[in-house]
Order: C-alpha cells, then structure tokens, then sequence
C-alpha cells in the first residue's frame, strides 16, 4: 500500500470517529434535564424521562378502547364511548395530562421548545408499535392562521412530522382552520362544542383521503371536542379509518348534555 492511501485511510477513519462521537453526544447528550421534572439526568435515559417519572403511574396501560383515555375497570369502552357514537374510530395517548407531563406539554406549546418533538414522536412511535396502529397518510390538528403566526410553529404539525419520518409515511395538512378561536383551555365543554362547531374544513382534495387510514396527531386530548370536528370534516372524504393520537388525555370522563 502507498504511503498516501495509508494517510488517507487513516484520516477518514479518524473522520468517521469524531463523526460517531458527535452522533452520540447529539442522541444522548450529558447535562440534560427530565423532560417531565426537570431533575439533572445521570445517564442516557430514554426519551430523557428520569427513572422515577418513568415508573410514574403517569403512563396509560388500561385505557378505553374507543377514546384511549385511561381506565382502570375491566369495561372495553368507557361510560361515553359506550353511550354515545364518535366520528373517530380510536383514539391513544401515551399519558396521563397531569403533574410534569402537563408542564412538558406546555413548554412544547407555548415556550417554543420544539426540540421535545423528537422526545414525543419516539413516545408515540413506540406507542403505534406497542398497539400495532396501521395508517397510509399522517395528518394533524391545524392551528388557524392567526394563532400559527402569533405563536410561529404548530406544535402538532413539528410532532406529526417527527412521527411520520420514524415510518416514512407521509405527512399532509388536510385540514385547516377558518374560525379563529380564543384559547380554548379554560372554556367548559359546552362551550368548547358551541365554538369549535363548523370550524375546521377539508384543506385536501377528497381523492386524497378516501381509503385512506389517517393518523391524526395532536398534543392533548381534553373534552375531545377538537378532533370529534376535525374527524367529522375529515369523515366526509371517506377514509378507510380515522386513528387519533395524543401525548396525553385528561383522565376525568367528560359528561356530554
Ligand atoms: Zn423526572
Ligand atoms: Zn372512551
């Protein structure tokens, strides 16, 4: 072997050391916080959730099969999925929407830490391979113009992208927002329903939606008002199924009249 091929050699296996090296330092950085609690984290951690918010009860395993909210009796459906129809035809969170999953929540929202779309879409990713949740097209709730301005990101859309490029399935907006809201957190469900009604309309051509199965992602699932709208609108392209997806959902049941 010449001199210069062996140098070369050399140099590029130094490269792709210190290429290594930074991959690991960017996937399992040191000096990182739990998302959830904020306590110092001492090694990689998955997700970057501490030990103890991981063996929190925080986490859904017993959950409604429609809604997905979480359900500690032995009943399938909770008291309103079995009393009343949903335009979706399931619906899974991760969590619980309380303690540090909501302040987790709330930064992703509202404190523009986008970097915790990559901690929520791997959450998610192993929740759709835990469940087996099948779909062709990712799509997500749209924030309306105004409120996407204000705020210059929609948290759904930076998590429904995340999640889409784990499995390489596309993801589209096909639906948008023509009514713009005020804040929705504090309002009751009626009035949540009142407001959100007809607010969301097809943004895709039919064609694109029909037979499909869409996964729709969006942050919290609260009274489940927004994506009961967003699945009726969505409903009238025909897609094959509607699959819903949240990090968290309220544990209370909601009471519909
Ligand atoms: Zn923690
Ligand atoms: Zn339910």
């Amino acid at each position: 072997m010449k001199w210069g091929n062996f140098w070369g050699l050399k140099i590029i296996k130094k490269t792709l050391k210190t290429i290594k090296q930074t991959l690991i330092q960017l996937l399992y950085p040191t000096g990182i916080k739990c998302i959830f609690c904020d306590d110092e984290l001492p090694n990689e951690q998955k997700y970057s959730i501490c030990q103890t918010c991981d063996g929190d009860s925080l986490k859904i395993d017993e959950f409604c099969h429609r809604c997905g909210r979480l359900q500690t009796n032995d009943a399938r459906f909770c008291d309103t999925c079995t009393d009343y129809e949903r335009n979706f035809d399931m619906a899974r969170s991760a969590y619980v929407y309380e303690g540090g999953v909501t302040k987790a929540i709330h930064n992703f929202k509202y404190n523009s830490e986008k970097h915790l779309a990559d901690n929520f879409a791997n959450i998610l990713s192993d929740l759709i391979k835990r469940e087996e949740l099948d779909f062709d097209l990712v799509t997500f709730v749209p924030l309306h113009k105004k409120r996407q301005s204000e705020r210059g990101y929609n948290q759904s859309e930076l998590l429904a992208k995340k999640t889409s490029e784990i499995f390489d399935i596309s993801c589209r907006q096909l639906l948008k927002k023509t009514k713009h809201t005020k804040k929705l957190a504090k309002l009751s469900f009626q009035e949540r329903k009142e407001l959100l009604k007809d607010s969301f309309e097809l943004s895709a051509e039919k064609h694109e939606i029909k037979g499909k199965r869409i996964l729709l992602l969006d942050d919290v699932l609260t009274t489940a008002t927004t994506i009961e709208e967003c699945s009726k609108v969505l409903k009238k392209a025909k897609p094959e199924s509607i699959t819903v997806l949240t990090i968290a959902s309220t544990k209370q049941e909601i009471i519909l009249y």
